[in-house]
């Protein structure tokens, strides 16, 4: 396995510090409102990897923390009249519904920053120590950039044009522009809690570095997040710990691309988010699911309606193919005839490759494009009728569909219900086109009992009337069916 890290620039042979057991740290939300489309990006991506790493036997303790202490939480709560801890409930239980519908997995161990105060205050404390940090006479207390002479080298920044851009904020006792807060000493108004600096609150960067090696330890094998994270986030993470423990941080810097809208960055200061739930509105979750593994987790990927939707008809084929693979299991009589030795080697070769493309760095695009060649397959095998009777044929068609769905599983697409699913889709689809279901069956019901009464006349009509309310239908030997165009 190989995974790109940030830290080298390069792709890298993955070797966790302890032989089958991987520490994984995923920087998680701050909770201040709803997530948008970047971040579900972010969970999707390090959930396929859990998930990946788990089915190739490593034993996988994953942490991702809730931010719910922070300046951003606290001008929520100051405009909207909630504490902040209101509003950080709040938008933790969002999250959370947004990320089950997404098929992400909780993780192992979801620390929350307010309550492991007392293991940052520790970190601090050996920070100032050993020279690391200073304590303001305000009650702030920073870290000292330049005692730490690797500063930069993660996010590829260097020191002096870094001073080149920084600035001391009125009000703050830097003693050099570069230097970050560990501790913030609080207003009066503010969330607080005592510490030998006075009264104040974390700051945001040593969260991370306590929980992280709280329950995990050190080095920790991967630390993921978005891009825009690696600085200054990461950067000073980096900084924090490996000061104050002399030990790597972390062997493997993982950093997910950024979604964007019409070639810029989605972002929430930009204001050109849309949120999980706004797509949830119109999209089915796996839609979503399928557009974000789509691309390769390093390069940015381009949201647009149009791009979901084509990601809503390849969701659509792997569904329908499954769908009509069970009913042929179910229906057909099957009988012996001789079947292609080759068909199964290929069907094989299909599977080492999914799992060659996950294993080099993570590749979801070239792994879904697996899934599709194995679709080909059974398609292929559904339409040689002499092969489709013969009871090899039941068992090869059987075996693959086991296959493709364990492999589905791992990029958390779930194809076992193909017509719940599709079903789903379409009424998704029809309500976006502000097509009334209920109408639709109305008519075909009518359109029956024309035809039984052999009003064909009648029938063809209500086919139009269909047709023009871009419906599609179709008659199978179940009886008829219908799409949305
Ligand atoms: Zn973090």
């Amino acid at each position: 396995m190989k995974f790109y890290n940030t830290l080298s620039g390069e792709k890298e042979i993955f070797t966790p510090n302890q032989p089958g057991k991987v520490s994984m740290y995923v920087c998680g939300i701050t909770a201040y409102d709803y997530c948008h489309i970047g971040h579900a990006r972010a969970a999707v991506v390090f959930d396929v990897l859990v998930r990946f790493l788990r089915f190739s036997g490593y034993e996988v303790t994953f942490i991702r923390n809730f931010t719910d202490i922070d300046d951003k939480i606290i001008k929520r709560a100051k405009e909207s009249g909630m504490s902040s801890q209101a509003v950080a409930e709040k938008y933790i239980a969002a999250y959370y519904e947004d990320m089950e519908l997404l098929g992400v997995l909780q993780a192992d161990i979801e620390p929350k920053a307010t309550e492991h105060i007392q293991p940052m205050q520790d970190l601090i404390q050996k920070l100032l120590n050993t020279g690391h940090a200073y304590a303001t006479p305000d009650g702030d207390v920073y870290f000292r950039v330049r005692s730490f002479p690797d500063y930069g080298s993660l996010s590829g920044r260097n020191i002096e044009d870094l001073k080149s851009g920084a600035r001391i904020e009125p009000g703050e006792a830097k003693e050099d522009p570069l230097d970050f807060a560990l501790w913030k000493k609080s207003q009066p108004d503010e969330p607080s809690w005592s510490s030998p600096w006075g009264q104040g609150r974390p700051g945001w960067h040593i969260e991370c570095s306590a929980m992280s090696e709280m329950y995990v330890g050190l080095p920790l094998d991967i630390h993921g997040g978005g891009q825009d994270l690696a600085f200054p986030h990461h950067e000073n993470e980096r900084a924090q710990s490996e000061a104050a423990s002399g030990k790597t941080f972390v062997k493997y810097w993982l950093h997910n691309g950024f979604v964007r809208v019409k070639s810029e960055k989605m972002s929430k200061s930009l204001g050109n988010f849309i949120t999980i739930r706004d797509i949830f509105q119109d999209y089915r979750p796996e839609v979503l699911r399928f557009f974000l593994m789509g691309k390769h987790y390093r390069s940015p990927l381009d949201f647009s309606r149009e791009n979901l939707q084509e990601s809503e008809r390849s969701l659509k084929r792997l569904l329908q193919t499954r769908r009509q693979a069970e009913s042929a299991l179910e229906n057909q009589k099957w009988n012996a005839q001789n079947l292609p030795q080759d068909m199964t080697a290929e069907f094989q070769s299909s599977a080492d490759l999914w799992r060659k493309n996950l294993e080099d760095d993570l590749n979801t695009a070239g792994a879904l494009g697996h899934l599709f060649t194995q679709n080909r397959l059974i398609n292929r095998l559904l339409d040689q009728k002499s092969l489709r009777k013969s009871k090899e044929g039941k068992q090869l068609l059987t075996a693959f569909l086991h296959e493709l769905d364990q492999l589905a599983q791992i990029l958390g697409l779930p194809l076992r219900d193909p017509s719940k699913m599709l079903a789903e889709l379409r009424r998704s689809k029809a309500e976006r086109n502000t097509i009334r279901i209920e109408l639709v069956e109305q008519l075909i019901a009518e359109r029956q009992k024309a035809r039984q009464a052999k009003d064909f006349e009648q029938a063809d009509a209500i086919r139009d009337q269909l047709s023009a309310l871009g419906v599609t239908l179709m008659d199978t030997p179940n009886g008829p069916d219908w799409d949305v165009d």
